[in-house]
């Protein structure tokens, strides 16, 4: 990984925090690929003493620029719902046609992107002159793709585009989807991944991301104009859910809903992976989860992993009580 370090200047740290930082709280990739899935996966660091997420700072952005850590940024502002950009992953065969496609009629209707590559394919980036809304950033990309007939991934399709933001605005408490920092290394390749629109070099790069023209919010609002919400922007929530909010103001968690690993079960348990084990290449045997089948609000990780870390793992931290700002 020497190789890839390179001395971020301080101007190009700024510039990256201006032009895509929305909110603090952001994510690490693993040095260490997980053992079944060889996949490197992204997780929230946490302060070894508190518990509590970390809070993005220049210096986190000069070390994921330098190549000592990989980190992931997420899109929404949650003090706003707003967002500095939109990302479009793409990392299916054929992607990058895909991509270049995108952003060719992305041109015609004068909204310029920034392709970056990726492991498999490619992100195509779109920068706003000013936070915009997530809803009208989304609406906007959703439509073109769909009058250009690609695939997004999610509506029933296994492959396909993905579209950061990916949530129209976040509850009290929500994270939203986090997409890796442009420039970084990915762990598992080992790999930087730069712009295709200028020279492989820190300066050069962000000195053409300071340049790419932005979409405003005039623009973004006649593009917009009589064309409506995405059907994947539309999550009702369930009704317990509802009714756990009116009861205590809060969102209810429920651990079934993040699990992909399979379920067994084990007397009054479903027994799994524990996400929080997992994330450091434990629980290999895949038993040291137990949620219960009565109510699945209720999991214990028997290796003593706590509620905080498992949440964490699975890309969804308890909300803090203490009503401190970092990490957001
Ligand atoms: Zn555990």
């Amino acid at each position: 990984m020497r190789r890839h370090r390179l001395k971020a200047p301080a101007g190009v740290v700024a510039d990256y925090f201006r032009l895509f930082v929305n909110r603090r709280a952001y994510t690490l990739q693993s040095d260490r690929p997980h053992p079944e899935s060889g996949r490197h996966y992204y997780f929230r660091p946490t302060d070894k003493n508190t518990g509590q997420g970390l809070s993005l700072t220049l210096d986190t952005i000069r070390r994921h620029i330098e190549g000592e850590i990989t980190i992931a940024l997420y899109a929404i502002n949650p003090e706003n719902q707003r967002c500095k950009w939109v990302a479009i992953d793409a990392d299916y065969k054929n992607a990058l046609p895909d991509l270049i496609k995108l952003g060719y009629y992305l041109k015609q209707d004068a909204v310029e992107s920034a392709l970056e590559k990726s492991h498999r394919g490619g992100h195509l980036w779109v920068l706003m002159a000013e936070p915009l809304p997530a809803r009208d950033c989304r609406i906007y990309v959703y439509d073109l793709a769909s009058r250009l007939g690609l695939p997004v991934k999610g509506a029933g399709l296994p492959e396909g585009i993905e579209v950061f933001p990916k949530h129209d605005e976040l509850k009290p408490g929500e994270y939203g989807n986090a997409i890796r920092g442009p420039l970084g290394i990915h762990r598992g390749a080992a790999k930087r991944f730069w712009f295709y629109g200028a020279d492989y070099d820190l300066a050069k790069q962000m000195r053409y991301l300071n340049a790419l023209p932005k979409v405003t919010a005039a623009q973004l609002a006649k593009l917009n104009a009589g064309k409506s919400a995405p059907p994947q922007a539309v999550r009702a929530e369930s009704r317990p859910e509802a009714e756990f909010k009116q009861r205590t103001g809060r969102l209810e968690f429920r651990i079934l809903d993040h699990i992909s690993t399979k379920l067994r079960k084990v007397g009054r348990n479903y027994v799994t992976r524990c996400p929080s084990c997992a994330d450091v290449g434990h629980d290999r045997s895949g038993d040291n989860l137990a949620i219960s089948i009565d109510d699945p609000r209720k999991y214990i990780c028997w290796a003593g992993c706590t509620s905080e870390m498992i949440r964490a793992a699975v890309g969804c931290p308890k909300p803090r009580t203490n009503g401190g700002k970092d990490g957001r």
